[in-house]
């Protein structure tokens, strides 16, 4: 097997604690292991760390299954947006936009006093 196979076997936590300390003792003599297991370390710390800004992403879901609708238009939804990423990022920037212009406007209108009929 090869080494890097071990250390990934190691990060997906399929190793028994003997096959760690192996794994341990190795890395300390094997430079190449120790480039390779530093490299798997951080992008996994990317990875998790990505995964904390993900939050829109369920919100998205949430709001999405909280609309009645049939489960079938979840799915197809889902898949769209998986399939046009940056069509959904404008999409939803476009409505925030638009909802802020909107209570800019209501605002104004709201000072000037129109709203009272004066
Ligand atoms: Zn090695």
């Amino acid at each position: 097997m090869k080494h890097s196979d071990s250390i990934h076997r190691y990060f997906d936590g399929e190793m028994t604690q003997i096959e760690r300390e192996q794994l341990y003792r190795h890395l300390e003599g094997c430079s190449e292991c120790q480039e390779h297991y530093d490299e798997v370390k951080k992008s996994i710390a990317l990875v998790q760390s990505a995964s904390h800004i993900q939050a829109p992403k369920d919100f998205t879901e949430n709001v999405m299954s909280a609309l009645p609708h049939k489960k079938k238009r979840t799915i197809a939804w889902k898949k769209w947006s998986k399939k046009h990423p940056v069509l959904v990022a404008a999409a939803v920037f476009l409505l925030f936009m638009s909802s802020m212009t909107w209570l800019n406007w209501t605002d104004e209108w709201w000072r000037d006093g129109d709203f009272w009929g004066r």
